[in-house]
């Protein structure tokens, strides 16, 4: 069985700036690192690997700039059997619909994969929308916010999908399908030494727009192909807040708040 885990590289979020001027992260003053939500997803199908009897081959697939080979090491690092980087200056300034147009595109290309796995979502983009556009291109059967695999043969995924508005759901796919996880899919493992060590002998294929064609046209890659227009990004200034607090007098705490719903006119 072949598994395809898409993983994004992205800045650290604990340390990057943003350049409030231009209204974009300033991705220089951060050192980038695989998406944690897709270290959980990296994570599921290596222990579907190992505990299952499947025969299980793990594919990772990122499309970023020539530097994301790093993450893709960390993913070889991690157990992975297989490593593509989407990399070209015509997927540049892509938005989530020509980004998820480009991965399957490559889906595509490689073909045979009977599940994918992504992150719920990434941590600086954060859309959520990649997974499921991926899967909506190549017509599969997708499910969003799986916590846990319940059942996985070469047929057919089960997935216990995330409680959402109060009820839990399972939900069972025809192979090939897609799931987008959260963080409770699996626990994180350390890569043992020797892995870290072959990782750094480990080459990444590269998968640029040429190799695409037939799949992929120019004209549906990076800024051509993305459909949303970024009229002008704003950074929210922070507002000073106060409070006041009342403790052990009811009728004052009242007051105080009536007059401040006053004061603002909301009553
Ligand atoms: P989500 O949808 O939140 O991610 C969900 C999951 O999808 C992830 O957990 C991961 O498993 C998978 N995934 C997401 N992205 C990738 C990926 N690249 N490779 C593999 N798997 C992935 N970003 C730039 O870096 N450079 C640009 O020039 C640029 N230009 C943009 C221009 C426009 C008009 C817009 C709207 C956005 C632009 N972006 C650019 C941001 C870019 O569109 C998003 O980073 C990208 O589409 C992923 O969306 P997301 O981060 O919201 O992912």
């Amino acid at each position: 069985m072949n598994i395809l885990v898409l993983v994004k590289e992205v800045p650290d979020m604990s340390r990057v700036k943003f350049d409030r001027e231009r209204g974009v992260v300033d991705r220089s003053s951060a050192e980038a690192e695989m998406n944690p939500f897709d270290e959980n997803a990296l994570q599921a199908a290596l222990d579907l690997k190992e505990k299952t009897s499947l025969d299980i081959s793990v594919t990772v697939m990122t499309m970023g700039p020539k530097r994301a080979a790093y993450t893709l090491q960390d993913a070889y690092a991690r157990g992975a059997d297989r490593c593509l980087l989407l990399t070209d200056r015509q997927f540049g300034g892509s938005d989530t619909c020509a980004t998820a147009r480009t991965l399957a595109a490559a889906i595509n290309k490689e073909g045979g994969f009977d599940l994918i796995l992504c992150g719920e979502k990434s941590v600086d983009g954060d859309t959520a929308q990649v997974g499921a556009e991926v899967a909506e291109f190549l017509d599969l059967p997708h499910a969003y916010y799986a916590e846990r695999i319940l059942n996985l043969d070469k047929e057919k995924i089960q997935v216990l999908i995330e409680d959402i508005g109060g009820s839990k759901q399972i939900r069972t796919m025809t192979l090939p399908a897609l799931i987008g996880v959260t963080k409770n899919i699996s626990k994180l493992k350390l890569p043992t030494v020797k892995r870290k060590l072959e990782s750094l002998e480990k080459g990444v294929q590269h998968i640029t727009i040429q190799d695409l064609s037939g799949h992929l046209k120019e004209e549906q890659a990076g800024f051509k192909g993305s459909p949303t227009k970024v009229s002008k990004i704003v950074i929210p200034k922070q507002e000073k807040r106060s409070s006041q607090i009342i403790r052990n007098d009811l009728a004052a705490f009242l007051q105080a708040v009536n007059q401040e719903l006053v004061e603002k006119g909301i009553v």
